[in-house]
């Protein structure tokens, strides 16, 4: 059901490593989280910011 897909609230949230300062946006639950691009490491979840307008 394509409608109820589109309906489903998906949260904004901001992501950092903390070392590299590198901030990053992603949307979940359909974004993995990411990796810091100097380090490799998996990016820690610094504010959610949960928009409901998509
Ligand atoms: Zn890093």
């Amino acid at each position: 059901m394509e409608a109820l897909k589109n309906r489903y609230r998906r949260e904004a949230v901001e992501v950092h490593c903390p070392k590299h300062k590198i901030t990053r946006v992603i949307y979940l639950p359909e974004e993995e989280m990411p990796v810091c691009p100097v380090c490799k490491k998996k990016m820690i979840i610094k504010e959610v910011l949960t928009e409901g307008k998509y």
